[in-house]
């Protein structure tokens, strides 16, 4: 007869205990959203330390975000108690990586406090290089090579390893040259890039068997969690360290005792060169490993969870499982799917409904905004200042914070305020017109002398011969420029000013330049901002809303709504969750569409599967009928996904009556195409109406409407019945 199990034991089901208490040898814990993957690793970690297996120094634990291991430390700390001293290698792959790395700097020629650069040092740098070998950054900008250069580190290639085709493709074929150069660089500097966290120690480990062995030695447990999306660099870095050897057996250990959680149909970074395959081949890099999949989910109500298997039945590229949840109270409500008139009223809506959850007594804490792109969450951001609801946004800066409006409003500033020297110092050599160092600092040291704000001593300066001829051209454009932008202030549409200083300054086609991967969300962004303008009477006014809205308290303790996109919403969960914007073309999004093949459309669904499964009593869905994308109106079609999830699992909410409260004129440009209400009523969803739509917007060849493969829902749960494609 067994001995009772221990308390952090006890709560487990048969198949987490399982993966709990097989220690030893390889496990895959391959499961579905909210089945208590994560749950077990951490419980796995507090067991090996109660029985006393290993140290905690001997256990290296490996999660996808910084947040993440700081809970994970945290739970850990709780089941063991203050028994254990000290705390596993516990931390994302890059700071795992950092802490290996500066043990051994020296094998790769750095020191041990060698820095590590982010992205701007890093572009400044490239644009060093290629100013070295005489290309020019307009044909063969530094971001480019700096994506190249980032897809090559996730792939673990090296100069001498990229294929020579992506070694030509890059200024003039020198992609191979400036790879190395660039590495000779960063080691002439003591630095390092990200990517350079995990490929030094591959390098490390391969050249070096004694310090591999160490660390075989060293590491008796091995956990990772999100597997699913680690990408080839990752994956090789671990089957290193997770490689049975020598040094494991003399330890006397028979196996390697690594355990990897996952679920395909969570992989959403494919676009970042995750590798889905990985999970995949787990059983042939690991012989005999145990493969362990648990079917109960214990986060969310069956609707909820009928509705995220309904729809990620549709991928066809999937291993396919069954989830099931016991939370089958009746009075549990369906996910609600409800349209609105345009993103603004989106937004009313929701923050009134987080009102009405407040008042009934639901904290801000447990309700969350998943967007699909960043530019989304503006809208929501300025109706919750006005409302005086806090808010934080996870995973990045906030929307006026970010690095392209703050440039703008830098500008905007500029033009209301001719003082402001801070906005003028951030935009005097943005984009770049050839004004050094050299030029600013005579700039600073003439107005100071003069008692000048720095545009007026601009102004002046320009008049005289103390800068060369070049960056003199350059400032005496900058100040005529702002001259007549001052100018119109008063005559022109403050929107239409806004757009006009944004392109004259040239700074709108700084980022059309930029092939980087985030460049088409700035100029969304920056849309979104001269967007967001119209509802303010004057730039002024406009630029008092920003000064309050920056001001808004974002602090961890207080009570707040979360915003992120979906991307960052993963392995999280929240009591209520908002998925705004489900329409054709944000998502699934734009591009994915363009690709044309299933692949990009499963990623956007799957992507879906991940914010649904992140609620865990209520998810409420919004479309609009009109969004600007792009800077212009257009009327959009519902998404497909919504015809995707399963009826019985979905409510539909009625149009709101505001709809006649716009008068078609005062939005401009969206015409005839007004969605009608009468296509779509709570009894009919999916009906023809939505398709009759859809075939207008031109969507018709590429769409294949919900496939409706058939969702089994019986007492006991929800199946989806996924088969796994047979391309892989
Ligand atoms: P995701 O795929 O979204 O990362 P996951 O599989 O990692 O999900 P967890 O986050 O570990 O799932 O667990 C989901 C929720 O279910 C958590 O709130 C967790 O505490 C709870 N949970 C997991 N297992 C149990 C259990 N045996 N008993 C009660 N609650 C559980
Ligand atoms: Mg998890």
């Amino acid at each position: 007869v067994a001995a009772p199990a221990p308390d952090y034991l006890a709560g487990l089901n048969p198949e987490q205990r399982a993966a709990v208490e097989t220690t030893e040898g390889p496990v895959l814990v391959l499961a579905g959203a909210g089945t208590g993957k994560t749950r077990v690793l951490t419980t796995r970690i507090a067991h090996i330390l109660k029985l006393r297996l290993a140290y905690p120094s001997q256990i290296l634990a490996v999660t996808f975000t910084n947040k993440a291991a700081r809970e994970m430390k945290q739970r850990i700390g709780l089941l063991v108690g203050g028994e254990v001293e000290g705390m596993p290698w516990l931390g994302t792959f890059h700071s795992i990586g950092v802490k290996i790395l500066r043990r051994h700097a020296e094998l790769v020629g750095l020191k041990s406090n060698f820095t590590i650069l982010d992205t701007d040092d890093q572009i400044r740098l490239i644009k060093q290089l290629l100013q070295a070998e005489n290309l020019d950054d307009k044909r063969w900008p530094a971001r480019t090579f700096a994506n190249l250069l980032d897809g090559w580190k996730n792939k673990g290639l090296t100069p001498d390893t990229i294929p020579e085709g992506d070694a030509r493709s890059f200024g003039n074929g020198k992609g191979r040259e400036l790879y190395r150069a660039y590495q000779a660089r960063l080691s002439t500097l003591n630095a390092t890039d990200f990517g350079d966290l995990l490929l030094h120690p591959i390098a490390i480990f391969r050249d070096h068997p004694d310090i591999l062995a160490d660390y075989h030695k060293r590491f008796r447990y091995i956990l990772v969690d999100e597997y699913q999306d680690t990408n080839v660099a990752q994956y090789l870095w671990l089957r290193l360290l997770a490689q049975m050897s020598d040094s494991r057996r003399d330890a006397g250990q028979s196996a390697v005792n690594v355990c990897c959680v996952g679920d395909d149909d969570q992989s959403i970074y494919g676009w970042r060169g995750a590798e889905v395959d990985n999970i995949l081949r787990f059983e042939k890099d690991f012989p005999g490993a145990t493969v362990i999949r648990l079917e109960r989910n214990y986060r969310s109500t069956a609707h909820i969870l009928g509705a995220a298997s309904g729809l990620i039945s549709v991928n066809e590229d999937r291993l396919g499982k069954t989830l099931f949840t016991d939370l089958h109270d009746p009075e549990h409500e369906k996910v609600s799917v409800n349209a609105g008139w345009d993103s603004e009223e989106e937004a009313r809506t929701i923050g009134e409904e987080i009102e009405q959850l407040q008042h009934k007594g639901h904290k801000l804490n447990d309700m969350a905004i998943l967007v699909r792109a960043s530019f989304q969450m503006r809208e929501f951001e300025d109706r919750f200042v006005t409302l005086g609801l806090n808010y934080r946004v996870i995973g990045g800066p906030r929307f006026y914070e970010r690095l392209e409006i703050r440039d703008a409003l830098a500008y905007f500033r500029c033009v209301c305020q001719p003082a402001d020297d801070l906005a003028f110092e951030r935009i005097v050599n943005t984009p770049k017109r050839g004004l050094g160092d050299v030029a600013i600092k005579l700039l600073h040291e003439y107005s100071r002398a003069k008692g000048l704000p720095l545009l007026a001593g601009a102004a002046d300066l320009v008049q005289g011969d103390e800068l060369k001829p070049r960056p003199r051209a350059a400032l005496a454009e900058v100040v005529r420029h702002f001259d007549r932008w001052s100018g119109l202030l008063s005559t022109t549409r403050h929107t239409d000013l806004a757009e006009m200083i944004l392109d004259e300054s040239g700074y709108t086609e700084m980022w059309q330049a930029d092939r980087s991967a985030e460049a088409p969300g700035r100029l969304e962004n920056l849309k979104e901002l001269i967007r967001s303008m119209d509802d303010y009477e004057s730039l002024p006014g406009f630029l008092e809303h920003i000064a309050l809205v920056m001001d808004a308290e974002q602090n961890a303790e207080t009570d707040a709504v979360s915003i992120m996109t979906l991307h960052s919403a993963k392995g999280l969960e929240f009591e209520t969750v908002f998925l705004p914007g489900w329409e054709e073309g944000l998502f699934p999004h734009q591009r994915s569409l363009d690709e044309g093949g299933r692949s990009g459309l499963e990623e956007e669904r799957r992507l879906a599967y991940v914010g649904i499964t992140r609620g865990k009593r209520r998810v409420k869905i919004t479309f609009v009928s009109n969004r600007r994308i792009h800077g212009m109106w257009q009327s959009t079609i519902p998404s497909r996904f919504l015809d995707e999830l399963p009826e019985d699992h979905v409510e539909v909410i009625e149009a709101s009556a505001s709809y006649g409260g716009y008068g078609a004129g005062g939005m401009g440009g969206y015409g005839a195409s007004r969605w009608d209400a009468n296509a779509f009523s709570a009894s009919s969803y999916g009906t023809p109406g939505w398709r009759r739509a859809q075939a207008a917007g031109g969507m018709g060849d590429t769409y294949q409407g919900g496939r409706g493969r058939k969702i089994e829902y019986n007492e006991g749960g929800v199946s989806g019945s996924g088969a796994r494609a047979a391309s892989t």
